[in-house]
């Protein structure tokens, strides 16, 4: 069993790995499809969503699997 590649949250100080996949977008750095993405843990999904989300740039929260699936699907 190897968990040497898999992902780790975006959390600081936090060696969990990632089940979500926060998907967000700053308007004043980026183009409207551009998404920037932030990985977390089940414990830390809510708190870096609110960060984002109260600075208006979250845009979607997708389960790791699924954010996977439909990126392989291209
Ligand atoms: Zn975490």
């Amino acid at each position: 069993m190897t968990t040497e590649d898999a992902p780790i949250c975006s959390a600081k100080g936090c060696r969990a790995p990632a089940v979500w996949v926060l998907a967000w977008n700053n308007p004043k750095l980026h183009t409207p499809e551009r998404r920037k993405t932030w990985l977390a843990c089940e414990e830390h999904r809510e708190h870096l969503s609110q960060f984002l989300g109260i600075r208006g740039f979250l845009k979607d929260v997708v389960a790791l699997r699924e954010w996977n699936d439909s990126a392989a699907d291209g």
